[in-house]
């Protein structure tokens, strides 16, 4: 008896970090016959600036672009921090927001000397992910999820990426208590995982991911 052959599945993220968390969090559901590739290990193609309104705009344009470059279902994910004392900013230009795309150091400390004489009230944030799955077959999907915390004073912790270390997710019904005060980069991987905004997004995706993954 053949196996299958495996479904390709391109997720299209150049941040190293975030597409480990990705195929972590799809490896943890079980999902089979579906095998991730990231955009290094396809032919480079003309990818569309980020300049949606909405994480969700900018999801599903990068998962097209991937889609109709490759051939391949596209999973892509846009992802920011909310922070309530900014009026939801830097949203969508979380990744630039101390103006070089990428500098994770710079943006947080931006971040830090902006909220310097917030008080602990109201420190309120939220990360958000939005997932973009898109097939050849023409099927698109579109989920959100998010992570509420508040910003501490100074940076804490070397696990995660980006503005974890000065991120404290509340305790709510799904951490169980389990998160007690410890920023986001002190939490371990597996901790991160359950409770993660990308997670809570990708858990809707998970019966398209399955039905790709049984070759449909
Ligand atoms: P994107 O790559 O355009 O989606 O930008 C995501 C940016 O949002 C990253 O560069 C981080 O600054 C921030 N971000 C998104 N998700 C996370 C997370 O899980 N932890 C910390 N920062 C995050």
């Amino acid at each position: 008896m053949t196996t299958p052959a495996a479904t390709t599945l391109l997720v299209a993220s150049r941040n190293a970090k975030k597409l480990t968390e990705l195929r972590r969090l799809v490896a943890s559901e079980g999902i089979s016959g579906v095998h991730i590739v990231g955009l290094d290990e396809v032919p480079p193609f003309p990818e569309t600036p980020e300049t949606g309104a909405t994480f969700e705009e900018n999801a599903l344009v990068k998962a097209v672009d991937g889609c109709a470059a490759t051939g391949f279902a596209c999973l892509a994910d846009d992802s920011g921090l909310e922070v309530d004392a900014l009026r939801g900013m830097p949203g969508v230009l979380s990744a630039r927001w101390a103006g070089r795309h990428g500098d994770d150091e710079a943006n947080l400390r931006l971040l830090l000397g902006q909220m310097s004489d917030v008080p602990a009230e109201r420190r309120g944030a939220a990360f958000v992910s939005a997932c973009a799955l898109v097939t050849p077959a023409g099927g698109q999907h579109v989920v959100r999820g998010e992570w509420r915390g508040r910003i501490v004073d100074g940076p804490l912790g070397d696990n995660g990426f980006g503005y974890d270390p000065i991120f404290v997710p509340d305790d709510d019904e799904l951490s169980g208590g389990s998160v007690a005060g410890r920023t986001a980069a002190q939490l371990s991987p597996a901790e991160k995982d359950a409770l993660s905004h990308r997670s809570r997004a990708l858990v809707h995706l998970l019966p398209v991911l399955r039905e790709l993954g049984a070759g449909s």
